[in-house]
C-alpha cells in the first residue's frame, strides 16, 4: 500500500526534505486532506474512459488522486523546483507525466495530441494557482479544446463571479465568458484550513460544463470576446467610454456606433456591467453588420 502524498505531516516533509520553501508567489497552497482531493476526483467523474490535464501539481497530491483512477494524466508545472519532487511522488504511477510548462503559455491542443491517444474524454482538473485564476480560465477557454467536464478549485470569491447576475458588482466579462458557453455549479466549499501553508480565503469546487445549447450564437465569436473585455476593461466608465477606446474616437465611427445603439436599443450612458450575454451577443453582430 502506498501512502497518500496528502496529510500536513507529509506534506511539511517532503519539502523539507527537498530544502524547499512554498513560494506566494506561485500560489503554492497544498491541498492536505485527502476527503477533500477524493471528493474533487470525483466531482470530475473520473474513471478509466479519461485523460486528465492537471494545472499545478504542486508535490502530486491531487494528481496522485487522479492517477489512480484516470486512463492518464498530464500535469502542467511552472516550478522547476518540484520536478525531481514529482518524479519521486509519483513514481508509483505509470500513467502520469510531468510538464515542466507555464499553462498560459501553454500550446494545450499541441500538449493533448503529443501525450493523449485521442481515444479518451478529455477532463480538466486542478487545484488552481489563485494569482491567475482568470486568465487561465480565459485560456481554456479559448484553446478550442472540448473538455467533458472541467472542475477547478479557485477563491469563493472568484467563483461566485462565474454565475453572477447582470448589474450585480461580482458580474463582469469573466461571468459573460463563462455564461457564455459553460453552465457552472459550485460543487462545495473547501475552508482555507486544509491546505498547507494556509491561504488568507476559503476555496470552493467549481464543476464548468459545455452548455447544451449556448443562449447566442455571435456572427463573429472573436468579435463578441474582444466587445466583452473590452466592455469591462474600464468598469466605471460607461458603455460609450469604452467602445471608444475600443474602435475609435473619430466622428466617423462615433456615428455608426450611436446609429448601432440605437438600432439595438442599448442606452449609450450604461455600463457593460448591465448588458445580458444575450445582449452583448446583439451588440457585437450589430457592430458587425456596420462595419465596426
Ligand atoms: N495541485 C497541488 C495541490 O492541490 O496541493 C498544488 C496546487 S497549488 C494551489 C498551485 C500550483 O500551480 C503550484 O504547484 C504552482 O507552482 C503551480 N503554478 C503556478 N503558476 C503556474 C503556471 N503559470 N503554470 C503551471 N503551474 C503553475
Amino acid at each position: 500500500e502506498i501512502p497518500d502524498i496528502a496529510n500536513p505531516t507529509r506534506t511539511r516533509a517532503i519539502m523539507e526534505s527537498y530544502g524547499l520553501t512554498f513560494k506566494k508567489s506561485l500560489g503554492q497552497n497544498f491541498l492536505t486532506d485527502i476527503n477533500i482531493l477524493k471528493n474533487i476526483v470525483a466531482a470530475a467523474d473520473v474513471s478509466q474512459d479519461d485523460d486528465v490535464i492537471e494545472i499545478g501539481p504542486g508535490i502530486g497530491a491531487l494528481t496522485e488522486q487522479i492517477a489512480k483512477r484516470a486512463h492518464s494524466v498530464m500535469a502542467l508545472e511552472i516550478d522547476d523546483r518540484l520536478l525531481p519532487v514529482l518524479a519521486d511522488t509519483l513514481s508509483p504511477y505509470p500513467n502520469v507525466k510531468v510538464v515542466h510548462q507555464d499553462v498560459l503559455k501553454a500550446d494545450l491542443q499541441k500538449l493533448i495530441s503529443e501525450n493523449f491517444d485521442g481515444k479518451h474524454n478529455i477532463k480538466l482538473v486542478a487545484n488552481l494557482p489563485y494569482y491567475i485564476t482568470t486568465p487561465i480560465l480565459m485560456h481554456l477557454l479559448d484553446s478550442g479544446i472540448d473538455f467533458a467536464t472541467i472542475v477547478v478549485m479557485m477563491q469563493k470569491e472568484v467563483a461566485e463571479r462565474l454565475a453572477a447576475e447582470p448589474g450585480t458588482k461580482a458580474y463582469g466579462s469573466l461571468s459573460v465568458a463563462v455564461q457564455y458557453e459553460m453552465d457552472s455549479e459550485i460543487s462545495f466549499i473547501v475552508p482555507k484550513t486544509v491546505f498547507v501553508p494556509q491561504p488568507n480565503v476559503d476555496s470552493a469546487i467549481i464543476v464548468l460544463n459545455k452548455k447544451a445549447i449556448k443562449p447566442a450564437q455571435p456572427k463573429d465569436e472573436a468579435h463578441f470576446k474582444k466587445l466583452v473585455k473590452g466592455s469591462f476593461l474600464h468598469r466605471r466608465k460607461s458603455l460609450w467610454n469604452n467602445l471608444q477606446s475600443l474602435y475609435g474616437k473619430d466622428a466617423e465611427t462615433k456615428d455608426k456606433m450611436e446609429q448601432v445603439l440605437e438600432n439595438v436599443d442599448i442606452n449609450k450612458a450604461i455600463r457593460g456591467e448591465k448588458l445580458t450575454v444575450a445582449d452583448f451577443v446583439r451588440l457585437s453582430d450589430a457592430l458587425v453588420n456596420a462595419g465596426i
